[in-house]
């Protein structure tokens, strides 16, 4: 029986699977040379532990260390591998997701448009979970659902209902004619307000959301209903 010890074990799965990935020829090498000692004995076998580096285990830390100062072997074609051009379509659909978004028809006349600690504006992101979303890892599923019916202008507004024609009151509670977003952000004098109109970050937002948690909100159904 071999035991391998290692603190990458997904790199040793992808090091035993023949199907096709980057550095395939190199997981097929490994394949064939395996399939060879296999074939010698069926009580052959390799079992794989994981040892997180750092317990700092030292014969695996050795091991570890040896391997981290040896160069790396990538393939003949890099540019070609299929994770380089994975990388590249990547790349191409955020680039054209991003330019797309500049445009008002295409992220919606109502977006509300925020910018980042140099004031320049959002733009979408597919990591750690997106730009706007990744704000609200740790806040409850009712809070994310306020910021984005607030980022959309698609919450339980007067201007919304009016918007659509959908019947509901169009005041707002504090008796102006209509009650609109940037109202609830500025002025109104049911709202706890921000330091700005409208908020100028995502994190006022949210600090905005927590002061007002009836605002972007769905009123609670009456008793007796549902
Ligand atoms: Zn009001």
């Amino acid at each position: 029986m071999i035991v391998i010890f290692t603190d990458h074990i997904a790199a040793a799965k992808r090091a035993v699977d023949p199907s096709v990935h980057s550095g395939q020829g190199h997981s097929l090498a490994v394949c064939a040379e395996l399939s060879k000692w296999f074939s010698g004995d069926p009580e052959r076998s390799i079992e794989f532990v994981q040892v997180p580096s750092k317990i700092g285990w030292h014969v695996h830390l050795a091991a570890h260390d040896y391997v981290r100062d040896t160069p790396t072997v990538s393939g003949r074609r890099l540019e070609t591998s299929l994770d380089s051009i994975r990388q590249a379509v990547v790349k191409s659909c955020v680039d054209s997701w991003i330019s797309e978004f500049q445009h008002t028809s295409y992220r919606g006349r109502h977006f509300l448009q925020m910018g980042d600690m140099r004031d320049r504006p959002l733009k979408p992101s597919i990591l750690k979970g997106g730009t706007w979303l990744s704000f609200t890892a740790t806040e409850s599923i009712a809070m994310t659902a306020r910021m984005v019916r607030c980022i959309l202008g698609h919450a339980p507004l007067g201007e919304y209902r009016a918007r659509f024609n959908i019947d509901g009151e169009i005041q707002c509670k504090c008796g102006t004619f209509i009650e609109t977003r940037a109202y609830l952000f500025g002025r109104c004098s049911f709202t706890q307000h921000g330091k700005t109109d409208s908020p100028r970050r995502l994190g006022e937002l949210m600090d905005f959301l927590r002061a007002n948690p009836r605002t972007f909100a769905f009123e609670a159904p009456s008793k007796g209903i549902g």
